[in-house]
C-alpha cells in the first residue's frame, strides 16, 4: 500500500493571510492555495520550475483592483504578484514564488468588435485564435502571428510582444495595439495611447503612480535621446519592452504602449486591449523549396527576399525528420516529394498573398522562373519545389511549422531540446554567418539540436538537447548562454529575438546598456517596492534588488532527478511533458483536449495531470517509495485482507485528512480517456496510460467506489443481461431508478440494452461465427473475400443491430464475413485502472483472436475507441511477450479492398453525408478518416468531415453522475451545434457508439453508424 503525502510545501503565513483578506474585501474570482493548482502553475515551457505561494483567478478589473490595493498596504508590501495568460513562456516570463493572478480563466471575453473602423476590444485573457475565429466571418484577423496562437493570450502578446512568422509585413503586436487599460499597483486604471503634449502635461500634474510614471518616462525620453538612438538596434525585432526608442510616435505623439508591451507584467495588469484588425488576404500560396544544405537554404533566402514575399520561414531537415513522424504530416506530405537520390536538409516556405489573384499569381512566376533558371544553370543547393495553393493548404503547412517547436521536445532518449537560447535576432543580412557560428559553438559542446526560423526578419528557432535531469549537464546552460549572448552582440543582434526575457534579464543590463539605469527608473516608477513580477527585465533604481539568473531560478531538472529511473521508467508516459501547452489548445472543434475546455481548469489537462504525475513521483520517491513493486503489490493483494486498512484510510480521508494523493486523484479522475493527448500531444504524454497506472496504486490505499466494480464487471455481465433485456430495460428506464443509480451508484442515465438478441438474429440471419474449424474449411478464392468482425461489448449488446447491418453490408459488397466470439476486451477495466484484470481479461482475449489469427485473414472492429485498444493498451501491455493480432478499423480495412469494391456493380445516388468523428479515432488514426471518404466515395457517396472536437461521452465517463455536467458542457461545445442543425437532419454519420448515444441522451437525435448509410443504399439500389 503506498503511503500518505501529508507533507508538502506549505504556504508562507503572509501569503495565507493575504489570501484570507483578499477574500473579505468582496473579490468575486477564485482563490486557490491548494498545492495542485500550486503545482500545475509552477511551469511554463522553460526550463524552470518554481512554486507558487498560491494561484489567484480575477473574474474582472475590480477584482484586479482590489488585489494590488491590498497589495499597497503595508504589511503586505513584500507580497508578489506575478499576472499570467496562457503559461506558454518559454522563460519562466509568468513564473513566481509569490502569487500568480491568472487573467485567462475568467477574463477572456470579447467585449466588442468594430468591423468597420477595423478593431476590437478585448478582455486580456482571451486567446488569439479565439479572437481570429470571432472576427473571420467579418473578413478580417489580427495579424501578430505566434506558434503558439491557439493558446497564447493576447495579454500575454502584449507583454510578450510576440510575433512570429510574418512579421517583416505586419510587424510586431505592438504594432496592432491601438490602446491598453492597465491597473496599475496604486490602484489607478491606466487608459493608454498615443497623446499630445496636452494631454501628457495634464496626467502629469496629478499625483497618482500615473502621473509619475508619465513624468519619469517623458524625463527620459527628453534627456536621453541620443543615447536611445544609439542603444537600440534598428531591427525588425527592436529591443522591445519599456522600449524607451519608440516613446514618441513618427507624429510626436507620446506613447506609454510603447513601455507597457514588452513589458512581462513587471509594470502592471493589463486587462483590457483595443487593437488594430486587417483584413484577411483574400489569396495565399506558398512555394515550398527544398535544398541539399541547411546552410544552402539559409544563404538563398536573402536572395528570395528579392522575390517581395510575405514572408520565409526555414526549417532543417531534423524539424522535418520529426514533422514525417507525426500525425500532421498526413495533411503536408504532398508538398514535399522523396524524389530519388534527393537528401533534403532544409526547406524554405516561401509565402504570397494578396487581394488579387493574378498579382500573386506574377509574384510566384517571377520567383518560380527564377528558381527554374537556377535549377538549369546546376550548381545550386536547391533541389525542387512545390506550390500550395490557397489558404486550405497554406494554413496546413503553417500548422505543421507552427508545429515544429513541439516536435522537437520529441526526441527519443533523456536528451531532449530545451529552450534557454531559442531565439536570437540579427540583422538578415548577417544570419547565415551567425547560425554557422551558433552551430561551431553547439557543436563544440557535442549537442544534438534542430533549427528552424523566420528568415526574413532574422529570427532562429534552436533548442540544443540536454537533460537537466543529469546535474553535470547543468552548466552547460550558462556556458552556451554566455557564448551565444557574445555571439548575437558580435553581429549587432539580440538573444531575445521574440520570446522575451523572463529569467535571462541577467542579460538586460548588457543589451540596453548606459541606458540600463534609465529603465529601472521607469520600473521604479510604476512598482516601487518592486511588487510585480520581481527580478525580470529591470529592479527599481532606488532599491538595487538582484535580476533573476539562469543558474539560480529552481530547474524543472532538480526536481525531476529526485524520482529514481524505475519510477520514472514505469510512468515515462508523462515524464517528457515539456509544458509547451499544444494541450490548452482554445479550438472547441479540436479533440485536443476535452477535460480542460470544459472546465477551463489547468488541473485537468494533460499538462495539468503529467505534472501533477510528476510532483506526486517526486512524493512517492521521498518517501521510499519504489513504485514498480508498489503495483506488483497492489496486483497482489488480497481484497479481503486489504478492506479494513482501505475503509480506515478512506474513512480519514472523509474526515479531511490530508493526502496529496486525493488531489492528483480528483484530477485524473476528470479525464475522459479519449486519448486526443496520445495523438496530438508533440511529446505523445499518454495521459490514459499513467492515470490507470495511478488508479491501480491509488485504490491500493483507499477503498474504490462501487460504480468501478460495475464498470469494470459490465463486458463480462452483458452477455448474461442480454437473454432477458427487458428487465433490466425496465429498471433503467424507471425515473426513481435512475435517481437511485446517479445518487448511490454514481452512474446516471445508463443505456437500454438492445432489443435483438445477437445469438438469435445470428442463426436467423446466416451469420458464420468465426471458428478454427469454419475458417479452414474455406476455399483460397474464398478466403481472399472472407473477414472477422472482432466484436465488442458496446456495440454487441447496446446496438446489436449495427452488428447485423455491418453483416450484412460486408456480405451485399461480396465479402464473406464471419462474427468472432464475443470475449471482453478489458478497455473499461484499464480505464479504470484495474490493471490486474485488464491484463488477464486481455490475454483470454488474445488466445481466442490468435487461435483465429493463426490462419491469416484480416480482423476488423466496428467501434474505434474498443478497436483502436488493440493498438495502443495491448501493445503497450505485451508487445514484449505476445504477439498482437492486426485489428484493422473497418475504413482501413475496405480501402484496402478497394479494387474490389471498384469491380462492384455498385449505383448509389451520390447522396452527401456528414461524418462526425470519434476522437480517439481521429486523433490516434486519423488517414482512417480519409478512409471513410474514400470508401463513400468508391460507392458512389459523397462523405464530408464534419470539424467537431469531443462528444463528451468516452465510454462511461458521461454516465458517471460527478462527471455528468461537464460532459454536457462538452457536447455543448461543439456537438450540440451540428446535431441539432435542421440542414444536417438524416445526413449525419458517427463512427462511435459513444458519439451516437450521447446524441440520442441530450438532443434525442439518433444518428447511423457510416456502414449503416452504406447498407441503406446498398438495399435500395441492388437486389442480390
Ligand atoms: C511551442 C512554443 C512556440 C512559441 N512560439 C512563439 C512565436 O512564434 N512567437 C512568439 O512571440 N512567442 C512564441 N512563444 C512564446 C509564447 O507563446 C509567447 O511569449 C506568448 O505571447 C505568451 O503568451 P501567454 O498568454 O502564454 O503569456 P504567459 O506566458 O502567461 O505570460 C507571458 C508574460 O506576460 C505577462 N502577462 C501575461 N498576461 C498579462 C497581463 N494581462 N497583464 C500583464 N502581464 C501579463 C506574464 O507575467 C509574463 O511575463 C512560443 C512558446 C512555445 C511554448
Ligand atoms: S501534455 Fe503534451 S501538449 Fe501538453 S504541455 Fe505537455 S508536452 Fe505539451
Ligand atoms: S485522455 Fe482526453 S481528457 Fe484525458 S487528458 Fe488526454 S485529451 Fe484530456
Amino acid at each position: 500500500m503506498i503511503p500518505k503525502l501529508s507533507e508538502v510545501s506549505p504556504i508562507q503565513a503572509k501569503y495565507l493571510s493575504f489570501i484570507e483578506r483578499l477574500k473579505a474585501s468582496g473579490f468575486s474570482g477564485d482563490t486557490n492555495p491548494d498545492y495542485a493548482n500550486r503545482v500545475v502553475l509552477s511551469t511554463d515551457n522553460s526550463i524552470y520550475q518554481v512554486l507558487p505561494q498560491g494561484v489567484i483567478f480575477p473574474k474582472n478589473t475590480q477584482d484586479i483592483q482590489l488585489l494590488v490595493q491590498l497589495s499597497n498596504q503595508e504589511e503586505f508590501y513584500d507580497i508578489v504578484l506575478s499576472p499570467r495568460g496562457g503559461g506558454t513562456g518559454t522563460n519562466g516570463q509568468s513564473l513566481t514564488d509569490g502569487l500568480v493572478i491568472d487573467l485567462s480563466k475568467h477574463m477572456n471575453r470579447i467585449l466588442e468588435i468594430n468591423a468597420e473602423e477595423g478593431w476590437a476590444r478585448v478582455e486580456a485573457g482571451v486567446v488569439k485564435d479565439q479572437l481570429n475565429k470571432a472576427i473571420k466571418p467579418h473578413g478580417l484577423f489580427f495579424a501578430p502571428e505566434l506558434s503558439t496562437s491557439n493558446r497564447a493570450t493576447i495579454g500575454g502578446m502584449i507583454n510578450t510582444d510576440a510575433s512570429g512568422q510574418g512579421s517583416v509585413m505586419y510587424g510586431k503586436t505592438r504594432d496592432h495595439v491601438l490602446s491598453l487599460k492597465t491597473v496599475l499597483l496604486d490602484g489607478h486604471l491606466l487608459e493608454s495611447s498615443p497623446i499630445d503634449n496636452e494631454t501628457l502635461t495634464n496626467i502629469q500634474s496629478g499625483s497618482d503612480y500615473s502621473a509619475h510614471a508619465h513624468r519619469v518616462v517623458d524625463n527620459i525620453q527628453k534627456s536621453k535621446a541620443q543615447q536611445i538612438k544609439e542603444t537600440f538596434p534598428e531591427l525588425n525585432r527592436c529591443l522591445t519592452g519599456y522600449d524607451l526608442a519608440h516613446i514618441r510616435t513618427e507624429d510626436g505623439q507620446f506613447n506609454m504602449n510603447s513601455v507597457l508591451c514588452g513589458s512581462e507584467g513587471t509594470l502592471g495588469f493589463i486587462v483590457e486591449a483595443k487593437v488594430n484588425l486587417l483584413a484577411i488576404p483574400t489569396y495565399a500560396a506558398l512555394v515550398n523549396i527544398r535544398y541539399d544544405s541547411f546552410e544552402g537554404s539559409l544563404r538563398h533566402a536573402r536572395e528570395l527576399l528579392a522575390a517581395k514575399p510575405t514572408s520565409i520561414e526555414t526549417v532543417d531537415s531534423k524539424v522535418l525528420g520529426l514533422a514525417k513522424g507525426d500525425i500532421i504530416w498526413n495533411s503536408v506530405s504532398k508538398f514535399f516529394p522523396e524524389n530519388t537520390g534527393e537528401n533534403i536538409q532544409g526547406i524554405n516556405l516561401v509565402e504570397y498573398t494578396g487581394n488579387d489573384e493574378q498579382e500573386v499569381a506574377d509574384k510566384i512566376k517571377v520567383l518560380t522562373d527564377k528558381l527554374d533558371t537556377l535549377a538549369k544553370q546546376g550548381g545550386s543547393s536547391a533541389l525542387g519545389y512545390t506550390i500550395a495553393m490557397g489558404h486550405d493548404n497554406v494554413n496546413k503547412l503553417w500548422a505543421m511549422r507552427k508545429k515544429s517547436v513541439g516536435l522537437l521536445g520529441n526526441a527519443k532518449g533523456e536528451k531532449r531540446p530545451i529552450p534557454f537560447v531559442e531565439d536570437t535576432a540579427v540583422p538578415p543580412e548577417n544570419l547565415a554567418d551567425f547560425i554557422m557560428e551558433f552551430r561551431a559553438i553547439l557543436d563544440s559542446y557535442n549537442v544534438q539540436y534542430g533549427m528552424f526560423g523566420h528568415v526574413d526578419a532574422g529570427v532562429l528557432h534552436v533548442r540544443p538537447a540536454l537533460d537537466l535531469k543529469d546535474e553535470p549537464q547543468e552548466p552547460m546552460i550558462r556556458e552556451i548562454t554566455d557564448k551565444v549572448v557574445a555571439l548575437t552582440q558580435k553581429y549587432n543582434g539580440l538573444l531575445w529575438g521574440e520570446h522575451g526575457k523572463g529569467v535571462r534579464s541577467e542579460y538586460a543590463p548588457a543589451f540596453f546598456g548606459e541606458l540600463y539605469p534609465s529603465v529601472q527608473q521607469v520600473k521604479g516608477a510604476f512598482d516601487p517596492r518592486n511588487q510585480l513580477n520581481p527580478g525580470k527585465i529591470a529592479t527599481p533604481f532606488e532599491l538595487g534588488a538582484d535580476l533573476l539568473k539562469i543558474d539560480a531560478v529552481p530547474l524543472r531538472g532538480q526536481f525531476d532527478r529526485q524520482i529514481p529511473l524505475q519510477n520514472r521508467d514505469q510512468f515515462q508516459e508523462g515524464m517528457y511533458c515539456n509544458g509547451n501547452g499544444a494541450c490548452y489548445n482554445f479550438d472547441p472543434n479540436d479533440a485536443m483536449c476535452p477535460s480542460w475546455k470544459g472546465t477551463r481548469d489547468r488541473r485537468h489537462s494533460p499538462k495539468g495531470r503529467a505534472s501533477l504525475m510528476r510532483e506526486w513521483l517526486r512524493g512517492m520517491s521521498q518517501q521510499g517509495v519504489d513504485t514498480v513493486k508498489a503495483s506488483k503489490d497492489a496486483k497482489d493483494s488480497n481484497f479481503l485482507f486489504s478492506f479494513l486498512p482501505r475503509l480506515k484510510n478512506t474513512l480519514a480521508k472523509r474526515r479531511g485528512d490530508y493526502d496529496f494523493s486525493n488531489e492528483v486523484h480528483e484530477s485524473m479522475m476528470g479525464c475522459l480517456a479519449c486519448k486526443s493527448c496520445v495523438g496530438q500531444c508533440p511529446i505523445k504524454v499518454d495521459v490514459p496510460e499513467f492515470r490507470a497506472k495511478f488508479l491501480e496504486l491509488y485504490y491500493s490505499r483507499y477503498l474504490r467506489p462501487a460504480k468501478d466494480y460495475l464498470i469494470g464487471s459490465l463486458e463480462f455481465m452483458m452477455p448474461t443481461m442480454a437473454i432477458f433485456p427487458q428487465p433490466y430495460n425496465w429498471l433503467v428506464s424507471r425515473s426513481w431508478v435512475n435517481h437511485f443509480s446517479s445518487k448511490y451508484i454514481g452512474l446516471a442515465d445508463n443505456p437500454k440494452l438492445s432489443k435483438l438478441n445477437l445469438k438469435k438474429e445470428m442463426s436467423r440471419r446466416g451469420i458464420r461465427l468465426a471458428t478454427p474449424l469454419a475458417i479452414e474449411a474455406l476455399s483460397p478464392k474464398d478466403r481472399t473475400r472472407a473477414v472477422i468482425v472482432v466484436q465488442d461489448a458496446f456495440t454487441s449488446y447496446f446496438e446489436t443491430e449495427l452488428v447485423l447491418d455491418t453483416m450484412e453490408t460486408l456480405s451485399r459488397l461480396g465479402f464473406q464475413a464471419y462474427l468472432a466470439p464475443y470475449m471482453p476486451n478489458g478497455k473499461p477495466l484499464h480505464v479504470h485502472g484495474f490493471m490486474k484484470a485488464f491484463n488477464r481479461t486481455a490475454r483470454k482475449n488474445l488466445d481466442m483472436l490468435q487461435s483465429l489469427a493463426f490462419y491469416g485473414l484480416p480482423f476488423i472492429g466496428i467501434d474505434p475507441s474498443m478497436t483502436l485498444t488493440y493498438r495502443s493498451e495491448y501493445t503497450k501491455a505485451f508487445s514484449d511477450s505476445r504477439q498482437i493480432p492486426n485489428i484493422q478499423l473497418m475504413q482501413e480495412w475496405l480501402m484496402k479492398k478497394s479494387a474490389h469494391l471498384i469491380k462492384q456493380p455498385l449505383m448509389c445516388d451520390n447522396s452527401t453525408y456528414h461524418l462526425m468523428t470519434h476522437c480517439t479515432e481521429k486523433t490516434n488514426a486519423e488517414a482512417s478518416i480519409q478512409d471513410w471518404q474514400k470508401v463513400y466515395s468508391i460507392l458512389g457517396l459523397e462523405l464530408k468531415v464534419e470539424n467537431v472536437g469531443c462528444c463528451g461521452m468516452a465510454g462511461t465517463y458521461g454516465h458517471e453522475t460527478a462527471n455528468k455536467e461537464t460532459s454536457k458542457t462538452i457536447y455543448d461545445l461543439s456537438w450540440k451545434e451540428k446535431v441539432t442543425d435542421p440542414g444536417l437532419l438524416g445526413k449525419l454519420v458517427a463512427t462511435g457508439y459513444s458519439c451516437r448515444s450521447q446524441a440520442k441522451r441530450f438532443d434525442d437525435v439518433a444518428i447511423p453508424h457510416p456502414v449503416q448509410a452504406i447498407l441503406k443504399h446498398l438495399r435500395e439500389a441492388r437486389v442480390e
